[in-house]
């Protein structure tokens, strides 16, 4: 039997035929029919190229429905797909060649000469360009090759993509997933968010990043329902989609939504023919959830997941999506709540906070050539290691409250940033917060808050101070409290603390 991914789509695409896969505002629409033939004319083009089953094909380009059928075409002919974040420089770029070794490396036509040099200095043998119009020496190649009509055999663990980690911290790591890693999430989402035929995506998200590429596009093709592509997340556009009906779903990160709410526009009569929202890379906040709710009708649903393991968590298509959680372990996951503190990764009492540990067939089978790594994360027993910190409600809910590297340990004990964060969010005259840990001569790290407020709102340190001086111990009240314009963020919406603590790192050098 085949387990390449592209078997499955391509059971449906026979089946969509002359239906809409991509459209686009522009008009450059693709059925599936063009879908089977195009990405087997690139598969040609790559084949063409040189590239060889299990070769890497790193790419660097905008986003465009060509890019799509050409991580389609990749899979098709045995290729291991690897995007790279458009935001990368030249210098970043080389250090994702050097690592992961491709026999291609696509860009986009106005960096030929410095992705040329990079090729040269990597040993990457080839190189060809890819435009968003679907310009770029690419397709030409593709259009005069043989085009590539069968689907490569291919078993369940061999990679259909490697993406790297954002690495906040440290050299970014290459996640190897597999043909099955990909094709059960996609299944499992697909049915868990009742995706069908009649579904139209507003597609807003990045594709060079797990939800942008696998949630969206994995599960529209699993589900034969086609997606609206816009270049990027522009409030006027999302809402035109949503008003004439082109939409019926749309896939956010929390950022999306917080747009929206801003905007006068979104009500529920604006929203009447959507079936779906749901949101999910960063944490959505209790408020932004209850106020979309007000505002729509709709009731959000969260889901947790991460490069490494696809979604985890979802909360529920039917019955209730709990504001402020990611909801519950999907089906075919296994996730527990462990001490972080020791080396047993034993399960902790149902309640307390904790790392969380996931298993599962959406789970990544290690790190491109980092095997001491991979042996820290990826436990024996099959669960990996999520970084994530949080805790499993008496409902079986899943709350997250920050990453492992953002907890705060102040005077020797634990303060979980959400916790400060939840409260300062809670005044009127804060618009949103971020609590970080910086080095304290005294207590280690200094819990500090760094805040937006909401326009015309003016409150200062020691009203932030003396609101939470009823509500929390000592030792989890800010020392310093700072506001500025907007929190520093990635594509995906998500903080960058990194960023901030760097910025705060000496403020408390004389306390
Ligand atoms: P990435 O690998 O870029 O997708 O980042 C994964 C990380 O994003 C996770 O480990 C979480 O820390 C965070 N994340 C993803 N979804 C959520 C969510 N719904 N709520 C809170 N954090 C999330």
């Amino acid at each position: 039997m085949n387990h390449n991914l592209f078997e499955t789509f391509a059971r449906r695409m026979n089946a969509r035929n002359q239906s809409a896969f991509i459209v686009t505002p522009e008009g450059r629409d693709f059925t599936y029919a063009d879908a089977v033939s195009l990405s087997a004319r690139l598969a040609g083009g790559l084949i063409a190229l040189g590239v060889k089953p299990g070769d890497r094909v790193a790419v660097q380009v905008d986003k465009s429905p060509e890019a799509i059928l050409l991580y389609l075409a990749c899979l098709r002919m045995g290729g291991v797909y690897l995007p790279l974040n458009t935001g990368y420089t030249a210098a970043e770029i080389g250090y994702f060649l050097a690592d992961a070794e491709p026999a291609l490396f696509v860009c986009r036509p106005e960096s030929i000469a410095d992705a040329r040099q990079i090729a040269a200095d990597t040993g990457c043998p080839q190189v060809a360009t890819l435009g968003v119009t679907g310009d770029g020496s690419l397709m030409a190649t593709a259009t005069s090759a043989e085009p590539f009509e069968r689907i490569e055999e291919r078993a369940e663990n061999d990679l259909a993509a490697i993406l790297y980690t954002s690495g906040t911290t440290g050299r970014s790591k290459g996640a190897m997933l597999t043909h099955r890693n990909l094709g059960s999430n996609a299944k499992t989402l697909m049915e868990t968010w009742r995706f069908s035929e009649a579904d139209r995506l507003i597609h807003a998200l990045p594709i060079f990043h797990t939800h942008g590429l696998f949630v969206a596009c994995n599960v529209i093709l699993m589900s034969g329902a086609s997606m609206l592509f816009l270049s990027r997340f522009d409030v006027d556009t999302v809402i035109e989609a949503m008003a004439d009906g082109t939409g019926t779903t749309l896939m956010g990160v929390p950022t999306f939504y917080t747009r929206l709410l801003q905007d006068d526009r979104l009500t529920p009569e604006l929203t009447r023919h959507m079936r779906l929202f749901t949101s999910g890379s960063a944490p959505l906040t209790a408020e932004t959830h209850r106020e979309f709710e007000k505002r729509t009708g709709h009731a959000i649903l969260e889901r947790y997941g991460m490069t490494e393991t696809n979604m985890n968590t979802s909360n529920p298509y039917e019955g209730d999506r709990i504001a402020g959680t990611v909801g519950l372990p999907l089906p075919g996951v296994e996730l527990r709540v462990a001490n972080p503190e020791t080396d047993t990764h034993q399960p902790l009492p149902q309640g307390e906070i904790g790392m969380l540990e996931v298993r599962g067939p959406n789970v990544f089978i290690g790190y491109w050539r980092m095997p001491e790594k991979t042996r820290a994360e990826l436990l024996d027993d099959g669960f990996f290691v999520t970084g994530d910190l949080g805790m499993i409600d008496e409902r079986g809910y899943v709350h997250i409250v920050g990453r492992d590297k953002d907890l705060v340990i102040s005077g020797g004990f634990n303060v979980y940033p959400k916790e400060v964060e939840q409260l300062i969010d809670d005044m009127d005259a804060v618009l949103e917060s971020a609590v970080i840990g910086v080095p304290h001569p005294d207590f280690g790290e200094g819990v500090t808050a760094v805040i937006v407020l909401q326009p015309d709102a003016s409150i200062d340190e020691a009203d932030v101070t003396a609101a939470l001086k009823s509500h929390l111990a000592k030792y989890k009240q800010p020392k310093r409290v700072f506001f500025v314009d907007s929190l520093p963020r990635n594509t995906m919406g998500k903080v960058q603390k990194n960023q901030l603590r760097e910025t705060y790192k000496d403020i408390y050098a004389n306390a």
